[in-house]
């Protein structure tokens, strides 16, 4: 599968259904990675990790209007959408959907999903009606793209938790694979939102991934309890007057619940706002049993 052979861009959801199903008819293993497009590194680790787990890659761009609240950045958010045909085209997919909105929601639609038991925490709890709408534009994309893999940024920690919990209780037939998140060399997770901050809040950014570190560290030193954990992260946060914490997190990384002693997969997450723009990052580690 050479990179830059061709790629249709294909704006309905049953000709994306018949052409996925024609390649899977032949035996070959279909990649899909969601997107809001604005793609920045990330999306293209995302793509190079579709292209080496199977035979097509299926893309989506799609700014998806249920999960943005009313006072967010739905009509603001960046698009571009021949620069991302064309860097998608660049790493080898070989379908890009591309539906209006009125493909994805036509009139008269009332559905909802609800991952009950993780939709109102932590970006959730910010956002409320986020999750519902991921949940539900997620489910459609997987009915119209039939993958085989679903590929998932771990920068969106908690979008992964509640996607893989739906697909775990909806018996979707698609395997969750999470890739890295691809960050600019002086740490900031690479975001399409990244480009609102103003030249300070950008410089000031990096400290939510200094805390994340700082956090780490304590652990790796030995620190079991989660409460000091989250006064480190809090300390350093502090230290960077422009950023305005929204939570600093340290949980269970399936259950995303606030732990106590830290054991197994723990996710250690923040969300800031810098100016106008809100800012999440994590990290996810395993600690071995307390230290006695
Ligand atoms: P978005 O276009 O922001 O909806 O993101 C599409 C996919 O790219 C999601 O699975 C995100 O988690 C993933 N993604 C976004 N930013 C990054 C990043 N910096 N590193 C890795 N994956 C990312």
């Amino acid at each position: 599968m050479t990179p830059g052979r061709r790629m249709s861009v294909i704006r309905s959801p049953g000709a994306v259904r018949r052409r996925v199903r024609s390649w899977k008819a032949r035996g070959e293993r279909v990649v899909f990675v969601p997107t809001m497009g604005a793609f920045h590194e990330g999306h293209l680790r995302l793509l190079r990790r579709a292209r080496r787990l199977g035979d097509r890659v299926v893309v989506s761009i799609f700014v998806n209007p249920t999960q943005f609240g009313p006072g967010e950045d739905y009509r603001r958010y960046p698009r571009n959408t021949a620069r991302d045909l064309r860097l998608a085209r660049a790493e080898g997919a070989d379908l890009c959907f591309t539906p209006p909105v009125e493909a994805m929601y036509p009139p008269g639609g009332g559905t909802e999903i609800h991952v009950t038991a993780l939709e109102s925490l932590w970006e959730g709890a910010s956002r409320p009606g986020h999750f519902a709408g991921v949940a539900l534009v997620v489910t459609k994309l997987l009915h119209i793209t039939e993958p085989d893999v679903l590929i998932l940024g771990q920068k969106d920690a908690q979008q992964a938790v509640v996607l893989q919990t739906l697909i775990r209780d909806l018996d979707l037939p698609v395997r969750v694979v999470r890739e890295p998140t691809a960050r600019e060399p002086d740490g900031l997770a690479r975001s399409s939102r990244n480009v609102y901050l103003s030249p300070d809040d950008r410089r000031a950014a990096p400290v939510l991934w200094r805390a994340l570190l700082a956090a780490r560290a304590v652990v790796a030193s030995g620190e079991r309890s989660a409460a000091r954990v989250r006064a480190r992260l809090r300390k350093t946060l502090a230290a960077e007057p422009r950023v305005h914490l929204d939570y600093a997190a340290v949980v269970d990384a399936v259950t995303l619940r606030e732990v106590r002693t830290l054991r197994g997969r723990i996710l250690i997450a923040v969300a800031a706002r810098l100016g106008t723009t809100r800012l999440i990052d994590n990290l996810e580690i395993r600690v071995k049993d307390p230290v006695r």
